[in-house]
């Protein structure tokens, strides 16, 4: 693990600079050759990069990517496809609490050799640089299209109490608000004062942006 990330590179490079081949997300296609039918295997832990996020759920940089791609020779280029492979963390879309998830993202994509580029669908397609490929954009569209928008702690998880702010799951059954109960105005009465302060709290006002 250690070795790795002393040779990660984070920084976005320059489109005109040359990839980094120690980089571990920088794929070296000399070893398959150029013949139309030849592949190669490529299984390799590698750190995950920046940028592996959503809203609520993501796979934190640094932490284990497992790929287990193949490289594949064809006409116009190399076809790289398999699968990626980390822990995803965040918290629950409906209770909040911390939630750990696998995730694990296909990976198809056509890298089209220097100059080889055929007009109209050369922005679909990604390209070698020299025999080189640079994994790390498609892997992260890749990732981000597996990861859960709205992740749950369990598919059965009741939410919070709407009232009181209480997980569902680890109250009574009959959990209910009672507003003649002395024990709920004295936290009525204190969750009115904290929604009162501070203007950073306040609910989005979207008449003052247009
Ligand atoms: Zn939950
Ligand atoms: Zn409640």
């Amino acid at each position: 693990m250690s070795q790795y990330r002393s040779q990660y590179r984070p920084q976005p490079r320059p489109p005109h600079a040359r990839l980094d081949p120690r980089d571990p997300l920088v794929l070296d296609t000399r070893e398959l050759g150029r013949r139309a039918g030849s592949m190669l295997r490529v299984q390799r832990t590698v750190p995950a990069p920046e940028g592996l996020a959503l809203e609520l759920v993501g796979i934190a940089a640094g932490s284990e990517l497992r790929l287990d791609l193949k490289l594949e020779a064809v006409m116009e280029g190399v076809l790289v496809s398999g699968t990626v492979n980390g822990t995803a963390v965040g918290e629950c879309g409906r209770c909040l609490e911390p939630v750990r998830l696998p995730v694990e993202a296909e990976l198809l994509e056509l890298y089209a050799y220097p100059g080889d580029r055929s007009g109209e669908d050369a922005e679909d397609i990604g390209q070698l640089d020299g025999d080189f490929i640079e994994l790390a954009p498609r892997l992260r569209d890749a990732v981000l299209l597996a990861l859960p928008l709205r992740p749950v702690c369990s598919e059965d998880c009741a939410g919070l109490c709407a009232t009181c702010g209480a997980r569902l799951d680890e109250v009574s059954p009959g959990h209910t608000h009672d507003d003649n109960d002395p024990r709920w105005s004295a936290l009525h009465g204190l969750a009115d004062r904290l929604a009162g302060t501070g203007p950073g709290e306040a609910a989005p006002a979207n008449e003052e942006k247009r």
